[in-house]
């Protein structure tokens, strides 16, 4: 047999996986990066076929991993994790740097970066492995790695969120959270929120339009569910 939650019982981090394809920044949020040796210092990291990340390390023969911190915000996860590098520049809103070898990173909201040259990529199905060597390392910052199990927990991910810790991260956001700001002003009482499937963004409002785009994942209002807190 097979039981899926088993697999959840597997610690993992979460990190951002970048590269540049030409002109072309990609990159992408996975669970997947792992030291295999540490003499000499290599990682692999499993990134899905259809990703345009996994198109471009292929033919660049490079990435960075970035380990994201534990407080790294939904737009930064939603930017990478849930919207393509083919249709938007995802480093557009961010600090990057790059390293040694040109490769462009994100240098905020991380806690450590390496850069790895491709030694070997090994087709596992609907996923490249990307086995390489660590060129550079080094700490980006002081605080705590996020592991996936804060990231569904607190963060909110992909899991359904409590809609009251999601809430928190969003009012403290920059730019379109009137929802959460108005809703400190509403009596007590039932209130109804949207939840988006895909990436757990929350909005407090009646009905949302009909052009309704998460402002996280970008996807539209029939991903989200309807739901009321008493
Ligand atoms: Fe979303």
């Amino acid at each position: 047999m097979i039981d899926t939650k088993a697999f959840r019982t597997l610690s993992c981090g979460l990190y951002l996986i970048s590269t540049k394809d030409g002109d072309r920044a990609a990159g992408c949020v996975v669970n997947t990066l792992v030291q295999v040796t540490s003499k000499p210092p290599r990682v692999c990291v499993a990134i899905n076929k259809d990703n345009a990340t996994a198109q471009a390390v292929t033919r660049s023969g490079r990435y960075v991993a970035t380990v994201l911190a534990q407080d790294a915000t939904m737009e930064l996860i939603g930017a990478f994790g849930f919207k393509s590098s083919l249709e938007i520049d995802k480093f557009a809103d961010f600090v990057t740097a790059v390293d040694a070898a040109g490769v462009p990173y994100v240098a905020e909201q991380a806690v450590a970066r390496f850069s790895v040259k491709v030694a070997e990529t090994v087709d596992v199905g609907t996923h490249l492995l990307f086995i390489g060597d660590v060129e550079e390392a080094e700490r980006l910052g002081e605080g705590d790695p996020m592991t996936y199990a804060y990231y569904h927990a607190v963060k909110g991910g992909k899991t359904p969120p409590k809609a009251s810790s999601y809430e928190g991260d969003a009012a403290d956001a920059p730019a379109s959270h009137e929802d959460a700001a108005a809703a400190d002003d509403e009596p007590a009482g039932p209130r109804v929120g949207w939840r988006c499937t895909i990436c757990g963004y929350v909005v407090w409002q009646d009905e949302l339009p009909d052009d309704f785009t998460c402002p996280i994942c970008g996807v539209g209002k029939d991903m989200f569910e309807r739901f009321v807190e008493e």
